[in-house]
């Protein structure tokens, strides 16, 4: 009897660091390579992604990669896996053209496979073959992926919304997601980012209306900040500038270099003449200047950061000047996108966040949309990802109103396995998984002893003791020494523990003394303990033994 198993490695009971497997007998397929961001808690982590450990075990068996769109938390992680594996990595064009200068960058000499699909090709996977469907999102050329198996078909959604008027025309093709639903789907995937939100959401195209309002009210110059890859959001800036006779430039590498990109292979089309080079803005009057730049998530190296700072050389905010904020904040982010607008307010910048009509919308389907899907695609089982437990909670209630058995409902966790047959499914043995922390060195693997360790000298600050021992009489040289940074109690307490710690020293026996690593750990368990009780206060306390 054939077993399918669906495992995710990660993007469930979250949103980011999406990457999920599909399991057949010896064929793996997975489904994207995200990344997450870090958290607060995270002091010097860059980002985050899954723990590839049973990817890279199974490395023989790896059929391919498939990328649903290029979202950092679907493509993100695809710099770590790669240098393992040797499967190809299959996409879009646009996809592909969009991370595939990134990826170099980063793998520097290693090579990839990467190979461009289109929309209804059939690709060959060992025993099971892989479907990508159209479907609309916040980028271009979003996939559903159709996982055929021999129990039937696994359906992932990606990330998605039905967006009857997309800004390029490119519809979801529903009518192949209903037949493959006719086909027979085993289980469907569906991205819950939005379950909380009633009705239908908004067409990316309703941005246009807000876009065209502000740059009416406005009277200098007009700046609009998103993410570098909603380049239909970029096209309708475009549009919406020259409507009121206003030139457009770029500013931020990722997003002059998306903007290139796109125009170049038609994704974008931009009104003739008018795009211009940002130095050239200075041949026009202010009411006659719109600017696209980057650093919708606060990004302290992004050009809208620097210029909130001043610090920007190539352009500078000056009153009047009208900002459009058309993002979501990641989680996570907001403080610092509060900072940034804060900063831009006091250079005399209107920043606008909010308003009547919308100048941002989500990519992601509201619950009529997931019912739809859940309709066209009419699963045998249903699997709630790319949310929260709340949103994986919610759906499920979704899908009980729609008639569904709460046996035929699961809700996965990260590394443990749903595993299904011809007649049941069920939850497996789990399988490594996790979060794998990068730090700012790029070097994956940063461990929670190491987070645990930031965190306390970024809080309470490091006390640092040096002792010398005479290991072969047991004695104690001299008086020991304490240097502490970042460490703040009452007048006196480090003094008074240095006290401490050379009476503590003393009470050893001379047996004990002859072993510096008893010394080191008594050193820090004493003055850790005095500084708790004195100080209130757990800096990281670190001992050297110096043996003479
Ligand atoms: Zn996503
Ligand atoms: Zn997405």
């Amino acid at each position: 009897m054939s077993t399918v198993q669906v495992i995710a490695l990660g993007g469930v009971g979250e949103i980011g660091k999406n990457c999920t497997v599909v399991r057949e007998g010896d064929d793996l397929v997975v489904i994207d390579c995200g990344l997450t961001f870090p958290t607060e808690e995270m002091p010097g982590i860059d980002v985050v992604i899954p723990d590839f450990t049973y990817l890279i075990e199974n490395r023989d068996k790896l059929r391919g990669i498939f990328i649903t769109h290029a979202h950092e938390d679907h493509v993100g992680a695809l710099p770590y896996l790669l240098p393992h594996v040797s499967c190809p990595v299959y996409c879009t064009e646009l996809t592909a053209a969009l991370v595939r200068g990134r990826l170099e960058e980063r793998l520097r000499n290693s090579k990839f496979d990467m190979r461009v699909f289109k929309h209804g090709d059939r690709i060959e996977c060992g025993s099971m073959s892989v479907e990508p469907v159209r479907i609309t999102h916040s980028i271009p050329e979003s996939s559903c992926m159709a996982v055929r198996t021999s129990l039937g078909i696994v359906f992932f959604t990606g990330d998605f919304k039905f967006d009857f008027t997309p800004v390029d025309n490119r519809l979801a093709n529903i009518t192949r997601i209903g037949e493959l639903g006719q086909e027979g789907v085993i289980a469907l995937l569906s991205d819950t980012t939005n379950v909380e939100r009633p009705g239908w959401g908004p067409s990316e195209r309703d941005v246009k209306e807000g876009l065209r309002k502000v740059m009416a009210e406005a009277s200098g110059r007009v700046l609009l900040t998103t993410f570098a890859s909603n380049i239909h959001r970029m096209q309708q800036f475009f549009e919406v500038a020259a409507e009121f006779g206003r030139k457009v430039a770029t500013v931020g590498r990722r997003m002059s270099e998306n903007v290139d990109a796109s125009e170049r292979m038609n994704y974008m089309r931009l009104p003739k003449g008018t795009r211009v080079d940002l130095p050239d803005l200075v041949q026009y009057a202010d009411s006659e200047v719109a600017i696209l730049t980057t650093g919708s998530q606060g990004e302290p190296m992004s050009a809208l950061v620097q210029m909130s700072k001043g610090e920007y050389g190539r352009l500078q905010i000056k009153p009047g000047d009208t900002l459009i904020y058309s993002a979501r904040p990641i989680p996570g982010n907001e403080a610092a996108i509060w900072r940034t607008v804060n900063r831009l307010f006091e250079q005399g910048c209107r920043v606008i966040y909010e308003s009547a009509n919308p100048i941002h919308v989500s990519g992601h389907a509201y619950q009529e949309e997931l019912k739809m899907m859940i309709n066209l695609t009419r699963p045998y089982y249903l699997v709630p990802v790319h949310g929260e437990p709340r949103h994986q909670f919610m759906y499920k209630q979704i899908g009980i109103e729609m008639g569904y058995p709460e046996h035929r409902i699961f809700t996965l966790q990260d590394g443990i396995p749903l595993d299904m047959d011809e007649t049941s499914a069920y939850f497996g043995e789990p399988v490594p998984c996790g979060r794998v922390l990068v730090d700012t060195s790029g070097t994956p693997g940063v461990s929670d002893d190491v987070l645990r360790d930031r965190h306390n000298v970024a809080k309470e600050g490091i006390v640092v003791i040096t002792v010398v021992v005479d290991v072969e009489q047991g004695e104690i040289v001299g008086d020991p020494v304490m240097q502490a940074r970042g460490f703040h109690g009452p007048e006196g307490v480090l003094d008074q523990a240095l006290e401490h710690l050379i009476d503590g020293l003393g009470a050893l026996s001379r047996e004990e003394r002859k072993d510096p690593g008893r010394v080191r750990h008594d050193s820090q368990d004493i003055v850790r303990r005095m500084l708790q009780k004195r100080a209130s206060s757990r800096p990281l306390v670190l001992a050297t033994v110096v043996e003479v």
